[in-house]
C-alpha cells in the first residue's frame, strides 16, 4: 500500500527498521489483521520481481536459521521459496583449546542443526510479502518524536503517524531504546571485528558447521548449497591485522575439508555485545539487536530477534482476540517475561565464551581443555544445551 506524502497515518502498529526482524514483524502483524506502518532511513528499491542481484544474494552474508525462524518464515509464507536455497547442516564440529566437540541434530533429536541462509534473500522475500499486503505502509523516514500519550509518532519529514503501539527494530543503536528511556547493560570488554567472507576448499564439507576457537578469536566455517564452499566469520580483537590473524588461523584448520582459498574481499562487522534492562516502556517495545546483540560466535542474533518478533505475536494475538489494547501493561509484561530469560542467559553466556575460551594462559586451557573433553562424553548435558541454541523448546 502506498500514501501520499505528509497525509497523516492512522494504523495498529508502527514498526521502526525495516531489516530483517522490522520486516517480520510487518509481515507476522498483517498477516494478524493488522495495520502496519514501517519506516526505515533507507528502503530497498521500489521494483517488482527481484529487488538484489545475484552478488548479493549469493554473498557470504548469511545466517544460521534455526527452527522456529523458519516455522516463523514458513506462516508468513515465504520458507517454500526460500528453501531451495538454503543449506540444512546436520553435524557440527567445534575446536577449544585442541580438544573437539562433535554436534549432531541425533544428540538434538531433531532433523537438523538449522539452515544457512542469505540475509539479502530472507530480507527480499519478507519485503515481497509485506509488498503483496494491503496491511502494510513503508515510508523511508527517520523518527524524530514519539508522543506516548498522544500514541503518535512525527518523522523527520513532517509526518505524523498515531499507533496504539511503536516497535523499535532499529539495531544497536536504537533510536527507539532511547525514546522510551530504556536503558542497557554493555560487555565493554568485547571489542570485536568480524570479518565474512567466502571460501574454497578441496573435499566437500558434508553439511558440517566448524568453530574453531584460539587465542587471537573465533573462526566459524559454515556450509553452503555449495558443497565446496563455506562462509567463514573470523572475530577477532579491533586492531589487530585481522587478515593476518586469519590467513594463521586457516593454517591451523584440519584438513578434513582439504585445501582452502579465500575467495574475494572479506566484509568487515563491528561487533557489539549488550542487552536491554526492560523491553518497553512508553508504548515502545523493542525487538531484535535493538533489545539484544550477542557475539556472532554461536550464530544466534537473529534467531533471538526472530523469536521476539513470535513471542510478541503471540501476545498481540491474544490481546485481538481479547478486544484488549496492544499497549496493555499486562500484554507488554508478558512479552517481556519470555524474552528476558532467555536473553540474557544467552548473551551472557556467548560474551563469556569469547572471553574464556580465547585465553593465552597454559594452565587454564589445560583445565578447559579436559573440561570440554568430559563435556563431549556428556550426552545429556549436550542435549540440554544444544536444544537451548536450536531454541527447540519454543513451543
Ligand atoms: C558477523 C556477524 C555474523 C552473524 N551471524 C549470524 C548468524 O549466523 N545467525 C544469526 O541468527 N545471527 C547472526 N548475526 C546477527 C544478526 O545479523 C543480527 O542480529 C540481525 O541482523 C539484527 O537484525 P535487526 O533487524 O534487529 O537489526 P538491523 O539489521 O541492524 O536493522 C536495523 C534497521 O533499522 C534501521 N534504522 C536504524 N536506526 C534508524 C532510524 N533512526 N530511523 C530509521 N531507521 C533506522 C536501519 O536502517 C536498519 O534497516 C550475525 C551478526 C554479525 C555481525
Amino acid at each position: 500500500m502506498d500514501k501520499q506524502k505528509n497525509q497523516p497515518i492512522e494504523v495498529d502498529i508502527v514498526v521502526v527498521g525495516a531489516e530483517i526482524i522490522g520486516l517480520a514483524t510487518a509481515a507476522s502483524a498483517a498477516k494478524l489483521g493488522m495495520r502496519v506502518c514501517c519506516i526505515d532511513q533507507q528502503l530497498p528499491p521500489e521494483k517488482e520481481g527481484a529487488i538484489y542481484g545475484q552478488e548479493q544474494l549469493q554473498s557470504a552474508w548469511v545466517s544460521a536459521l534455526a527452527s522456529p525462524g523458519v516455522t516463523l518464515l514458513d506462516e508468513i509464507g515465504v520458507w517454500d521459496d526460500l528453501k531451495d536455497h538454503a543449506c540444512p547442516y546436520h553435524h557440527m564440529r567445534v575446536e577449544i583449546y585442541g580438544a573437539p566437540i562433535h554436534l549432531s541434530h541425533r544428540d538434538a533429536m531433531t532433523p537438523n542443526l538449522g539452515h544457512i541462509l542469505n540475509n539479502f534473500r530472507i530480507k527480499q522475500a519478507l519485503w515481497q510479502s509485506c509488498r503483496a499486503s494491503d496491511g502494510v505502509v513503508f515510508l523511508q523516514d527517520t523518527p524524530q518524536e514519539w508522543r506516548h500519550e498522544e500514541q503518535q509518532l512525527y518523522t523527520t519529514s513532517g509526518q505524523q503517524i498515531t499507533a496504539a503501539l511503536c516497535v523499535g527494530a532499529d539495531g544497536v543503536n536504537s533510536w527507539c531504546r532511547s525514546a522510551a528511556g530504556i536503558s542497557h547493560i554493555q560487555h565493554e570488554y568485547i571489542q570485536d571485528n568480524a570479518l565474512v567472507g567466502m571460501l574454497q576448499h578441496g573435499k566437500p564439507h558434508h553439511q558440517t558447521a566448524r568453530q574453531y576457537f584460539s587465542e587471537h578469536g573465533v573462526l566459524g566455517i559454515l556450509p553452503s548449497t555449495d558443497y565446496h564452499r563455506s562462509i567463514y566469520v573470523w572475530s577477532s580483537a579491533r586492531g589487530q591485522s585481522q587478515a593476518d590473524s586469519l590467513a594463521r588461523m586457516l593454517q591451523r584448520v584440519p584438513s578434513e575439508i582439504g585445501s582452502l582459498k579465500l575467495i574475494g574481499e572479506p566484509r568487515s562487522h563491528r561487533i557489539v555485545s549488550q542487552r536491554v534492562t526492560k523491553y518497553h516502556q512508553r508504548q515502545i517495545v523493542l525487538a531484535g539487536d535493538a533489545a539484544v546483540s550477542v557475539h556472532p560466535l554461536a550464530g544466534q542474533g537473529m534467531n533471538i530477534g526472530l523469536r521476539h518478533v513470535i513471542m510478541l505475536m503471540k501476545q498481540l494475538k491474544y490481546a485481538h482476540r481479547n478486544s484488549q489494547l496492544f499497549s496493555n501493561q499486562q500484554i507488554l509484561s508478558r512479552y517481556q517475561e519470555l524474552c528476558c530469560g532467555f536473553d540474557a542467559l544467552s548473551c551472557e553466556t556467548y560474551s563469556h565464551m569469547r572471553r574464556w575460551l580465547c585465553h593465552r594462559s597454559g594452565v587454564w586451557s589445560h583445565f578447559v581443555g579436559l573440561g570440554v573433553r568430559c563435556f563431549n562424553q556428556a550426552a545429556t548435558v549436550k542435549r540440554v544445551l544444544i536444544r537451548h541454541a536450536l531454541h527447540a523448546n519454543i513451543h
